[in-house]
C-alpha cells in the first residue's frame, strides 16, 4: 500500500484514477449527451512521453484512434494540418473527441511522505527523473533568457522552443518560486495555452460540415512511480462540446459532476 490517492489530492484535489475519470466520462458522454463514444475519433494532446502510453489506462483505448496532436508537452504542434487530418477521420457520427492534459510526476520514491512533483521513478531505473522533463528544459532555459527564442533559428529544436517561448510571459513569476511548485505552475501554463491553441486551431479549419461537434476533454495527467501499484491520476478541469461551425461551447462540467454523484459508484 502506498499514499498516493490522499498526496496527489494535496496537489490536485480532484484528482482520479485516470481510468476512473475517462470510463465515467466515456459513460456521461452515451447516457447524457447522446454520442455514442464507440464511434468517436479520439485526437489526443498529450507528451509523447512514453510513460503516458505506458500508463495510459485501457478504457482510454476503446475510442477510435488515437490521432495524436501532441509533442512535446502535449502542445498540439502537429498544428492546422493535423487538425485538419484529425477532423477528417471523423466517422459519420459527425463528431471526434480531444483529450489535452499535459503532465506531471509525483514521485514517493525520493519522498515517502509528501511526494515530489515533476518526477517519477520510471521502469528500470533506480531513481526519480524530470516529468515532464521538456517542461523542466523549458523552465531551465527560460530562466536565463532576455528575450524570446526566435523558433526559426533552429527547427531540430521547434518544440522545446516554442514550450520556453510559451513560459518566457511568466519568467520573473517562475523565478519566484520554489522548484517544486515552478513545475506545477509551469504545467497549469502551458495546460492553458494548449486549450486555447487547440480552438485556434479548430477555428481555422474551413471546411467542417453543418452539425459536426467537438468534445472536449480536458485535465492533468499525473504520472505515478512505477512501482507504485496504483495508475496514473487524471485531474479533470474540462469537458465541454464545441460547435465550430456555430463558434459556440457548452461546457458540461458541472452537470458531469452531477451526474457522477447521483450515478457512478
Ligand atoms: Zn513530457
Amino acid at each position: 500500500m502506498n499514499n498516493y490517492d490522499r498526496i496527489i489530492r494535496n496537489y490536485y484535489p480532484n484528482a482520479l484514477p485516470h481510468g476512473v475519470v475517462i470510463s465515467r466520462v466515456t459513460r456521461f458522454i452515451r447516457e447524457e449527451l447522446h454520442i455514442n463514444p464507440d464511434v468517436l475519433v479520439a485526437g489526443n494532446s498529450i507528451c509523447s512521453d512514453d510513460i503516458n502510453a505506458i500508463q495510459f489506462p485501457n478504457v482510454g483505448r476503446e475510442l477510435l484512434g488515437p490521432f495524436n496532436l501532441g509533442g512535446l508537452g502535449g502542445y498540439p504542434f502537429t498544428g492546422v494540418t493535423g487538425v485538419s487530418a484529425f477532423t477528417h477521420h471523423k466517422t459519420d457520427a459527425n463528431s471526434v473527441l480531444v483529450f489535452f492534459a499535459p503532465h506531471i510526476g509525483i514521485s514517493l520514491f525520493a519522498d515517502p511522505v509528501n511526494g515530489v512533483p515533476g518526477f517519477v521513478k520510471r521502469i528500470g531505473q533506480n531513481k526519480a527523473s524530470d516529468c515532464c522533463g521538456a517542461l523542466w528544459g523549458a523552465i531551465k532555459i527560460v530562466a536565463d533568457l532576455d528575450q524570446p527564442i526566435d523558433l526559426c533559428s533552429d527547427v531540430q529544436e521547434f518544440q522545446e522552443n516554442s514550450l520556453v517561448n510559451i513560459l518566457f510571459p511568466y519568467k520573473d513569476e517562475l523565478s519566484r518560486l520554489p522548484d517544486n511548485q515552478k513545475i506545477i505552475f509551469a504545467t497549469n501554463v502551458l495546460y492553458g495555452h494548449t486549450r486555447a491553441e487547440l480552438r485556434a486551431l479548430v477555428s481555422r479549419q474551413h471546411d467542417l460540415p453543418p452539425g459536426f461537434l467537438i468534445v472536449y476533454v480536458g485535465g492533468t495527467i499525473i504520472n505515478v512511480d512505477d512501482n507504485a501499484e496504483v495508475e496514473a491520476y487524471l485531474a479533470l478541469d474540462e469537458l465541454r462540446i464545441g460547435s465550430p461551425l456555430e463558434k459556440t461551447e457548452t461546457d458540461h462540467l458541472e452537470r458531469f459532476s452531477h451526474w457522477v454523484k447521483e450515478n457512478a459508484g
